[in-house]
């Protein structure tokens, strides 16, 4: 078990390294409204999201994957960014947090203001075609479900990364050179189940860096924490925050 610091020797922690990176997951966005995978679903309980969420899921049924992400989608551009998001952004901004490399989805980090956003797991307010690979931004759900491609005519799919599917290149391959510079990470609101994200922590540990993890449970991240927080993101981070510009 690792040991419960005071928030005190978390600052110090984050004041003392040079290359802080931050790995977020659907935790974080929790207290915007926006469920987690293993939070409840309302609507969508009866489906497990690795039922949606893969390709043969959208091969046997684009309809009804598109109204998941319809559900979703609308929620996301209901919502708005929380005091978590809007603290990361502000760690960037003072020079101490170098990269955030996210699994959510959503556009949470962009509107809080973070710029350097590493999104592992693709934009879900991106349609892509499955043919031709013309995308399209999306500012509201599909009209028409499925959406179809107006370049060939293909169907269009969320530009997301699903259930056996590689990552994209790019964003892999920034995460791999800034987890490979860090020489701490703050880890915030993710399982740390799904791969390679999950490994990411490990490998910061590895290399000798320094592990936070803020959630309100317990994780697979959570044995190799250094420093593991428990708490809701959205109330220690600004405190946190807080507590560095008394510091600085
Ligand atoms: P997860 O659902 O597996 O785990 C969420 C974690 O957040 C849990 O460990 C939980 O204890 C913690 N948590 C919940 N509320 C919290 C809070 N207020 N503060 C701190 N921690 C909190 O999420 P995951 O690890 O990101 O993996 C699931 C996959 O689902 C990802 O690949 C992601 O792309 C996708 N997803 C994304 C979104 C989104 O974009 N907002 C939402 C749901 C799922
Ligand atoms: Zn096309």
């Amino acid at each position: 078990m690792p040991i419960v610091e005071t928030l005190e020797d978390v600052v110090e922690a984050i004041l003392k390294s040079r290359y802080l990176i931050s790995l977020t997951g659907a935790g974080i966005s929790a207290e915007s409204g926006i469920p987690t995978f293993r939070g409840r679903d309302g609507l969508w309980r009866k489906y497990r999201p690795e039922d949606l969420a893969s390709p043969e899921a959208f091969r046997n049924n684009p309809k009804l994957i598109w109204e998941w992400y319809s559900w979703r989608i609308s929620m996301i551009i209901n919502a708005s960014p929380n005091p978590a998001h809007v603290s990361l952004a502000r760690l960037e901004d003072m020079g101490i947090l170098k990269a955030l490399i996210t699994q959510n989805v959503d556009n949470l980090h962009e509107r809080a203001g973070s710029k350097n956003i590493i999104k592992l797991h693709g934009d879900i307010l991106t349609a892509r075609c499955i043919s031709c690979g013309y995308k399209k931004r999306l500012d509201a759900p599909p009209e028409e479900l499925p959406p179809k491609c107006p370049s060939c005519g293909e169907l269009l799919r969320p530009d997301v990364v699903w259930f056996g599917e590689p990552l994209p290149t790019e964003a892999l391959g920034a995460a791999i050179i800034h987890t490979h510079r860090a020489d701490a990470i703050l880890v915030i609101g993710t399982s740390g189940v799904v791969y390679p994200a999950g490994a990411i922590p490990y490998t910061v540990r590895e290399n000798g860096g320094v592990v936070i993890e803020i959630n309100i449970g317990e994780s697979a991240i959570t044995p190799i924490a250094d420093y593991f927080v428990r708490g809701k993101a959205g109330e220690v981070l600004p405190k946190i925050l807080d507590l560095i510009a008394k510091k600085l």
